[in-house]
């Protein structure tokens, strides 16, 4: 079978902005960048998404998921974050291997930002990914 994106991430084989890593969970930023600072929180082993993964490997990721969602209120600036995660592809999940997104929201002059909007190329990620990293420990 082929392996999905994200355990090509796992694996070394495809790069990503590493946030947080263990013996079970993985935490990089998404490629995409909904708002600054947008994570992904993945279990390492294999699993279709959050219906199907073991209990107490959920916790460890959901864990990982609390503290960078912490970590985004006191050190990235955002007034809030949320926390999702897609089942199916009737749910919006285009990667079948199980992930948290941890999504902060940041105050606009318009209210809540809900997009980048085309601001991406503004994003320094490398940079975000430390200031998220070092916090983290
Ligand atoms: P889903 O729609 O399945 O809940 O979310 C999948 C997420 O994975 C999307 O937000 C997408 O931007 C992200 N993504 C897809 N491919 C890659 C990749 O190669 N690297 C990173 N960092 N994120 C990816």
């Amino acid at each position: 079978m082929e392996k999905d994106i994200f355990c090509r991430i796992i694996d070394g084989e495809i790069p990503c902005h590493k946030l947080y890593e263990d013996d079970d969970v993985l935490a990089f930023l998404d490629i995409s960048q909904v708002t600054k600072g947008h994570a992904l929180v993945v279990s390492k082993k294999h699993y279709d998404n959050f219906l199907s993964i073991p209990q107490e490997e959920m916790h460890k990721v959901m864990d990982v998921a609390q503290k960078i969602g912490q970590v985004d209120i006191k050190f990235l600036g955002a007034r809030g974050v949320n926390i999702l995660t897609n089942c199916y592809e009737a749910a919006g999940q285009t990667v079948m291997h199980f992930h948290v997104h941890v999504i902060p929201r940041y105050e606009g002059k318009e209210g809540f930002i809900l997009e980048m909007k085309g601001n991406e190329e503004k994003l320094n990620l490398p940079a975000i990914a430390e200031k998220v990293k070092i916090n983290l420990k």
